[in-house]
């Protein structure tokens, strides 16, 4: 046993320090990157945010609704081929859509299939298992790097940097760091794994950007603050569930609760996921997500502007004119108190 003794960061555990600018108006900030991919060459210009490939949120819907202000999606693995297919097809080439796959047999064959069928409109895919730490999931990432050697990879999840650069060398464009932070995950709370996210972020984002690989912040974001500190803390991309659920774009059955309306949305090991795509909950697992239901929020678009409008401000009190420039301009200081909650906490 070892303890490591050094303090670990969340988001809300520190706050970044404005510094003197320049910028006049936040209108003046580009939120947009422009990135090339370490192994598949493909270029990339867009604002660095995709909508998590859960069921709820990882829609055609979202991707559409998204596509429109040039932010991904990573689609949710349920779709059938005949679907995946359908909407793959009518996209544009090089779109950022996700096509998202576990690491199983029948989740490869039935990419290859949909990737048959349409070519290069599919340019990017994510590999998606809770544990990036197993031999399995590396053994699948380097097949799918020989196979598909001009795809945009993004893989995950893990939370340190020798395993970010392991990932990168295996043929992973993108590593997705989180484990334990989101929304409906009670990873931390099943089985006591973790990694406090901004720190997992600074670590990982310096390991991939030492060998050419970029990395996605993955989960734990509340609030468009927590999104200027990934970013400022080195995320080149940032996957967004609980701050993009309860929208039209979602898949969720809408309900009624003291006359207000609600939108259910859930982990993707949660117990109602698994029952389900799964048919229950094995018997030698127990689940590690839960359920909620959020207040219905109208169109993703509004949450949309506030998010972005955020991310801008955050860019002019620190000076950076591009989003490119947020991590070399952000100090992060340790805080014991972050917001003045005494009219509750919206
Ligand atoms: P959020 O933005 O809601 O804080 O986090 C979204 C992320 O939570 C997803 O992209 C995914 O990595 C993670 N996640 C989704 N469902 C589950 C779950 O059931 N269990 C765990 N451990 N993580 C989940």
């Amino acid at each position: 046993m070892r303890i490591e003794e050094e303090l670990k960061l969340d988001f809300q555990d520190v706050l970044i320090r404005p510094k003197r600018s320049t910028l006049t108006s936040r209108s003046e900030v580009d939120i947009s990157r422009d990135f090339v991919f370490r192994h598949s060459g493909q270029s990339y210009h867009g604002v660095p945010i995709i909508a998590a490939n859960m069921d709820t949120v990882g829609t055609f819907e979202m991707a559409r609704a998204l596509g429109n202000f040039q932010l991904a999606t990573a689609l949710h693995k349920h779709y059938e081929e005949r679907e995946l297919i359908e909407f793959f097809q009518a996209l544009p080439e090089a779109s950022t859509v996700f096509y998202s796959m576990g690491i199983t047999r029948e989740d490869y064959e039935k990419f290859c299939r949909v990737k048959q069928q349409v070519g290069n409109k599919i340019a990017c895919v994510c590999v998606d298992v809770a544990n990036g730490y197993t031999k399995s999931f590396v053994d699948f990432l380097q097949r799918l790097r020989e196979n598909y050697p001009q795809i945009t990879i993004m893989a995950g999840n893990v939370v340190t940097g020798e395993m970010t650069e392991e990932l990168i060398l295996d043929g992973a464009d993108i590593v997705k760091v989180g484990i334990g932070p989101g929304s409906v995950c009670t990873t931390r709370k099943m089985t006591g794994i973790g990694y406090p996210q901004l720190s997992a972020v600074i670590e990982c984002a310096d390991a991939a950007h030492g060998l050419g690989g970029l990395i996605c912040a993955d989960g734990g974001c509340t609030s468009p603050g927590d999104l200027a500190k990934a970013f400022g803390g080195g995320a080149d991309f940032i996957m967004l569930g609980g701050m993009l659920a309860g929208h039209d774009e979602c898949m969720g059955e809408v309900a009624e609760q003291d006359g207000a309306r609600k939108v259910r949305f859930y982990g993707m090991s949660s117990r109602t996921a698994m029952d389900k795509h799964a048919g229950g909950v094995a018997n030698y697992r127990a689940s590690e997500g839960k359920e909620v239901l959020l207040d219905y929020r109208g169109p993703v678009e509004n949450t949309l502007q506030e998010i972005l409008g955020g991310v801008r401000s955050a860019c002019t009190y620190v000076g950076a004119h591009k989003l490119r420039e947020l991590s070399k301009r952000t100090t992060f200081i340790r805080v014991a108190r972050q917001l003045n909650e005494v009219f509750g906490q919206s």
